[in-house]
């Protein structure tokens, strides 16, 4: 994973976030506050705006990097959320390097199992964590069998579509809408919909990659 690719994908998701901006407004205005958007929105701004100060930058430093300013930027529940995966993917490209799948999809790993614990959620509590566990298992399994990025990337836009809609038949127990019991229910979670859209966005910026 080089710099230049980080960078292209922070401006692809930004401007996914940006044509997303009704559903994942009103997606948490049903459930939540009605901030999410606007919180994703800043954050994943302030990251495009940082583009000449990461381009020198080593990949895990930079990611390191985007982590610290998300956390700055983004605020919410799913600010720090999202900025300790960052830098917990950093850690892990620091420690293990970032030649081949194997160990994007461990730092991808590393990165979903800091919101685990920082969370303190789990698969099944409608959050983020619905779409970003089940696509960390599948990534890991497919590049231990030396499955390659094209189809990787077709698998993980799937599963975290299915991971983003089965939190429509949740309770939650974690976040604002744990506080809604039942009621939560036949609503998909906001940061489960903006989780789908930025792995989306990343999986068919590598598509296109390699389609040229
Ligand atoms: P806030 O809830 O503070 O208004 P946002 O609206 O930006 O912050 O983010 C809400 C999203 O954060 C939820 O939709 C959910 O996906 C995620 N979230 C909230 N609490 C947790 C948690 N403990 N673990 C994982 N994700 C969480
Ligand atoms: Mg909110």
């Amino acid at each position: 994973m080089s710099t230049s690719f980080i960078l292209s994908a922070a401006q692809a998701i930004h401007d996914t976030i940006l044509s997303h901006e009704s559903e994942l407004e009103s997606l948490d205005r049903e459930i939540g506050d009605g901030d999410h958007y606007i919180n994703m929105k800043r954050g994943t701004g302030a990251i495009t705006n940082m583009q000449s100060e990461l381009e020198p930058l080593t990949a895990d430093a930079a990611l390191n990097k985007i982590g610290m300013k998300l956390l700055s930027t983004i605020g919410g529940a799913s600010g720090p959320l999202l900025a300790s995966f960052f830098m917990g993917m950093a850690k892990a490209i620091k420690e293990n390097g970032n030649e081949s799948l194997p160990t994007y999809a461990k730092a991808f790993t590393t990165g979903v199992d800091v919101i685990r614990q920082r969370g303190k959620a789990d698969i099944g509590e409608k959050t983020m964590l619905d779409v970003l566990i089940p696509v960390a298992n599948q990534f890991n399994a497919l590049a231990a069998n030396g499955v390659s990025a094209r189809e990787i990337s077709i698998a993980l836009i799937s599963t975290a579509e299915q991971g983003m809609l089965a939190t429509k038949d949740l309770i939650a127990t974690k976040g604002r809408a744990a506080g809604l019991g039942e009621r939560a229910i036949g609503h998909i979670d906001p940061g489960a919909k903006s989780c789908q859209l930025m792995i989306t966005t990343v999986c068919n910026l590598i598509l296109n990659h390699e389609n040229r």
